[in-house]
């Protein structure tokens, strides 16, 4: 009771002190009282109020008045004029290298596809690196492309409560590598890779790799074009709070794209769109990733999000993310620990992203429980439960709510 009590004035003190604490408020639901502590935010976003009016707007007067016409006065340059954006506020990349489309899932199709077609080196490079602990999409994804394109996955191993680290890259990359797979943040642990590392071991070897930025975009600082990553991809419903199904967002840095060769050739990556010509040209530069009518409608609401995040600036969205995981690990270690819960994060802030994930065998059935009444953590396959604290929605009050209910539950569970 006495932690419990101190950890409130804590977590008072930590929102009275948080320069970003303010911008929680242009969130929708922030004061709902059906949901006293959202900590999924990491697998999809809240929205802001802002994109309640962009969204009318846009029906009203963009779709509906400007109907057809809409598609040259802005829509189809919309995909990159927001990668641009992204490049500049989050991702660290200069304009002309990130483009919105489809989902995360065909992005990384489309790259890794492309990766291994430029480098493939008369076939002797014929290997994809990845991890055993990477989402499973990305997993499925490079299985496929091995089965399609006659290649070898060979496995890295990751530490459970870590990741992907730069000796076990070096160990397994060679003269055989062709891409290398990982995740900037990894999606169980929280783990952050050393990207500028582990892309330089990379290359060293000859390989190229693809980066998947889906846990850390939004809220952990990415300097693509600095780190010399090849290929990236992230998704933008989780911390860039583009809603439900948002289109992806994919990185090609400009010395590759000349060699890019995507698989899906569609009539919008091509040079001439509207000459509907014979043959597939592709585009000048990163639209020849793009395949067909790009999602505008689902585009819309990130823009917000990023217009946020450019008035916080990265720096400071990354300060109050490593505040909020130090109070969860202090509040985990006080709260949880004693109930037999096991973190499944890394203690070192500097490692870690913007969750923090604890195993306990009653995961699963406290966060049934918990969901009901509104207090929102992730659970994940078999034992864990994460909880995701984005930036600049959640508070430090609502994240020691959170965790005060899971204990209560988890305690409650533990009684005879
Ligand atoms: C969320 C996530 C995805 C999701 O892919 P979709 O195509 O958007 O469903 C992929 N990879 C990682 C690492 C993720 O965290």
């Amino acid at each position: 009771m006495k932690t419990t009590l101190r950890l409130a004035e804590r977590a008072r003190e930590l929102d009275a002190a948080d320069p970003l604490g303010g911008m929680r408020q242009r969130f929708l639901g922030h004061d709902d009282a059906e949901v006293p502590a959202y900590l999924d935010g990491n697998s999809l976003g809240r929205p802001l109020a802002a994109t309640l009016e962009r969204l009318n707007d846009f029906v009203r007067s963009q779709w509906g008045g400007r109907l057809i016409r809409g598609w040259d006065e802005g829509w189809l340059a919309l995909p990159r004029q927001i990668g641009d954006q992204l490049g500049e506020h989050v991702l660290g990349a200069a304009p002309g290298q990130c483009v919105v489309a489809d989902s995360t899932t065909v992005l990384l199709y489309k790259l890794a596809r492309a990766a291994v077609a430029a480098v493939s080196g008369g076939g002797t490079r014929n290997e994809i690196v990845l991890d055993r602990d990477n989402f499973p999409t990305d997993r499925f994804v490079m299985e496929g492309i091995a089965e399609e394109c006659g290649l070898t996955l060979r496995w890295v191993e990751a530490d459970y409560d870590g990741g992907v680290r730069p000796e076990a890259v070096a160990a397994a990359v060679g003269p055989q590598t062709a891409l290398v797979v990982l995740s900037h943040v990894a999606y169980r642990s929280g783990y952050t890779a050393d990207v500028p590392l582990i892309t330089e071991v990379v290359h060293r070897a000859g390989g190229r790799v693809l980066w998947d930025l889906c846990h850390s975009a939004g809220s952990v600082p990415a300097e693509l074009d600095a780190w010399q990553v090849d290929y990236a991809a992230g998704c933008s419903y989780k911390y860039l709070n583009g809603g439900p199904g948002a289109p992806a967002w994919a990185y090609v840095a400009s010395r590759h794209q000349e060699d890019f060769e995507q698989p899906i050739r569609g009539w919008l990556g091509a040079g001439d769109p509207f000459g509907m010509g014979r043959d597939y040209v592709p585009a000048a530069g990163i639209q020849r990733m793009v395949s067909g009518t790009p999602p505008i409608l689902g585009m819309l609401a990130m823009q917000d999000m990023v217009a946020l995040i450019a008035e916080a600036g990265m720096d400071a969205v990354r300060q109050k993310s490593v505040q909020l995981t130090s109070f969860t690990v202090e509040a985990f270690d006080d709260l949880l620990a004693p109930l037999g819960a096991v973190l499944a994060s890394p203690r070192d802030p500097s490692r870690r992203g913007s969750h923090i994930t604890f195993d306990h065998p009653a995961s699963r059935e406290v966060t049934a429980g918990l969901w009901e009444r509104g207090v929102i953590p992730d659970y994940r396959n078999p034992d864990g439960i994460r909880l995701g604290l984005s930036p600049l929605s959640t508070s430090f009050a609502e994240t020691h709510t959170g965790i005060e209910a899971i204990a209560a539950g988890l305690g409650a569970t533990a009684r005879p």
